[in-house]
């Protein structure tokens, strides 16, 4: 039974990553989200690019999808800095159930730091926050982490209320047979 909806909301990214996944197909040919799919669905994770990058459209977004008696959590995937500058910018995070934060970029691990030091109960208040961190695997049994990301991975867990992963790029990546991946057309077409 499908509970998880992957909503591509925006193609925005303050990144351009070699592997990114967006590359390898046509959103374009990503379907639409059907009434019958928001109406069963319990949990939306929002994609992109990133999400906090459409500032109050992502509110919109959000409190619409949270009409729905429905869907119960609502995620957001963001590489970090796009997030940083949604708080600055707000003071708040939309009405989500957490953040998935998946740094890229040296300034997104610093926006992560900046998070950490001045803006950690605005995380702690959330459900289910999560790190991934992206390691590079050298052989079967090895993979590199830096002193920096291994600080990172305390600090996020103890004062962001983060769940840490460490991951490595998957070329394809299969979504599990209960998740299914939808792109929005119109931020006000909920
Ligand atoms: S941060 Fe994510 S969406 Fe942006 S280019 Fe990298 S992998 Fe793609």
């Amino acid at each position: 039974m499908i509970d998880t909806m992957h909503l591509f909301v925006t193609n925005k990214c303050t990144n351009n990553c070699p592997l990114c996944c967006n590359k390898n197909y046509d959103i374009e040919k990503v379907p639409l989200p059907s009434e019958e799919e928001l109406s069963s669905i319990s949990t939306v994770c929002l994609t992109g690019g990133d999400p906090f990058l459409l500032g109050e459209k992502l509110d919109k977004i959000v409190n619409a999808l949270r009409s729905r008696e429905n869907i119960k959590n609502i995620y957001v995937f963001t590489s970090g800095y796009a997030c940083l500058s949604y708080i600055q910018k707000f003071n708040k995070l939309p009405n989500i159930n957490g953040v998935t934060l998946s740094p890229k970029s040296g300034r997104d691990f610093d926006a992560i730091w900046k998070l950490i030091t001045n803006y950690c109960n605005k995380f702690s208040k959330l459900s289910s926050n999560r790190l991934y961190i992206f390691i590079d695997k050298y052989d079967d049994c090895n993979y590199t982490i830096d002193n920096s990301e291994l600080y990172l991975l305390g600090d996020a867990n103890e004062y962001l209320n983060c769940q840490v992963f460490l991951r490595t790029w998957v070329e394809n990546f299969n979504s599990p047979e209960n998740e299914i991946f939808r792109r929005i057309e119109n931020y006000e077409s909920f």
